[in-house]
């Protein structure tokens, strides 16, 4: 059978960060390329693929619960295949096959093009096939692609991470980082935008280290002002960026690229030096504080959220509070909180005084019902003023979007207003995680971004498919 004639549907159920979540759109696209089809809503898939985590908590139990749910499908149905790819996939390689046995592929970060061929093979040979590379095969922004948003997309500049920090598995499993060059991000960036792309987020493990691959520490402040000249792009994101590697020339070109975005999302992980240190992140709070304090001072409205670890082993009751303190004097308009758990592999799961569970999970509540006291008050401060918003969702009655710095915002829609065009709400409430909007939205902009949004609704509606990458959830019963 060639591979148009495929005509096998899949789903992707992606467990895990954005770099995951981009990775699956270069898996959807792959699988597009062969001639297979996204399944539609409901209807039972031939292809199931996981692309799994191994950073994030109990990321094997969700992947070998899902699985187990599947097992009695695939006995009814030995033709439908289960393929694993991404982070776990890369670390357990073989021990899934043990533990799954049922399981058709298992593929690695470094070669996510090659799952159409290993899909074929396990097909012709009807065996399990694992290909697990060492090496970074192609930069999957050079693969095809099947985008969750027409209008917002994902870059990677990046792959890989330098760092050593002692609780991330990422170095082991996604290998030292790889830059991009500068041109063929730009090329993507204008290709996106020909299509209707109207926001870009660019993609690293730690994009201020762009650069360090060919030796150019100003690098990302470059590419910054680069793409801030691309005619069509409304907004530019970036995550995520480390402290260590954060340099003036970036705030500078912040500040002074329109089209760039007045958000920062810079993980802090922990409030205490010690903790810090322990982690082997290589900046101390000044070094941080000092960064939000340059930040807010080239760009007033500028926010700021971040990723925070609770829990980690040897974290005293005094380093927990200085981490609490701290999110109160930053100020952070989020922050993603994560508690400690061992990843085995790395060097954190075998440090002495580890935290028990119970204590990290009070730390965990004490700390987000802290932050969410502070992400309101962040969000009184727009109260009574106008945000521009992308819209994000349209249903019926109702809107959101995200405002320029990166509040979801929730509003009343305009009948014709569609995910991607822009719009300005004046702000009337303030919760923890959103703002509400007050009557009728103004200045509705109609965007490229919205007429892509809509061109591509109605091809899924003319084809009967999706929009966007089907999940597990489509199957039934799921
Ligand atoms: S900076 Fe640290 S946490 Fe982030 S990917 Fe690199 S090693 Fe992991």
């Amino acid at each position: 059978m060639s591979s148009t004639e495929t005509n096998r549907t899949y789903v992707i159920q992606t467990l895990g960060c954005q770099m995951n979540v981009h990775d699956s759109e270069r898996i959807a696209g792959s699988l597009d390329a062969a001639g297979y089809i996204p399944a539609q809503d409901g209807a039972e898939p031939d292809l199931v693929v996981f692309n799994t985590c191994a950073v994030r908590e109990n990321a094997d139990n969700k992947l070998y619960g899902h699985l187990s749910f599947l097992a009695p499908t695939k006995k009814s149905r030995p033709d439908m295949q289960i393929a694993i790819g991404g982070c776990l996939a890369q670390k357990d390689q073989g021990t899934i096959l043990k533990k799954a046995p049922y399981v058709d592929v298992v593929f690695g970060t470094h070669n996510v093009g090659s799952l159409p061929t290993l899909l074929e093979r396990a097909r012709v040979e009807q065996s399990a096939q694992i290909e697990i590379k060492e090496a970074l095969e192609h930069f999957p922004s050079t693969l095809p692609s099947r985008r969750h948003s027409a209008f917002s997309a994902w870059v990677s500049i990046s792959v890989g991470c330098n760092n050593t920090c002692t609780f991330c598995i990422v170095p082991a499993l996604r290998g030292r980082e790889k830059d991009r060059a500068q041109d063929d991000i730009l090329k993507e960036v204008r290709a996106l935008v020909a299509e209707g792309v109207n926001e870009i987020t660019l993609l690293g493990q730690n994009v201020n280290a762009y650069g360090v691959d060919f030796g150019d520490r100003t690098a990302f402040a470059k590419l910054l002002r680069e793409c801030g000249k691309v005619e069509g792009l409304d907004r530019i994101r970036f995550m995520s960026p480390h402290p260590r590697d954060f340099t003036d020339d970036v705030i500078e070109a912040m500040a002074e690229t329109p089209n760039v975005m007045p958000h920062l999302h810079m993980p802090l992980q922990s409030g205490s030096d010690r903790i810090l240190q322990a982690m082997r992140r290589s900046y101390r709070v000044d070094r941080y504080r000092g960064i939000i304090e340059k930040v807010r001072s080239a760009m007033p409205h500028s926010t700021i959220t971040t990723d925070i670890i609770v829990g980690f082993p040897g974290e005293s009751e005094e380093d927990f509070q200085a981490t609490m303190d701290l999110a109160g004097e930053l100020r952070f308009l989020a922050a993603y909180t994560f508690q400690y758990s061992k990843r085995p592999g790395t060097p954190a799961a075998d440090m002495p005084d580890q935290i028990p569970v119970e204590v990290v999970a009070q730390r965990y509540t004490r700390l987000h019902e802290h932050i969410n006291e502070v992400s309101k008050s962040v969000n009184q401060d727009v109260v009574g003023k106008k945000l521009e918003v992308l819209i994000t969702d349209v249903e019926g009655q109702r809107a959101s979007g995200k405002s320029r710095d990166f509040r979801l915002v929730h509003f009343d829609a305009i009948e014709g207003m569609r995910p991607g065009d822009l719009c300005e709400v004046e702000i009337a409430a303030a919760k923890p995680h959103f703002v509400l909007g007050n009557g009728s939205p103004t200045n509705w902009r109609k965007t490229r971004g919205g007429d892509a949004f809509e061109a591509r609704k109605k091809e899924a509606e003319s084809k009967g498919v999706l929009l966007g990458i089907p999940t597990l959830k489509s199957i039934p019963g799921k």
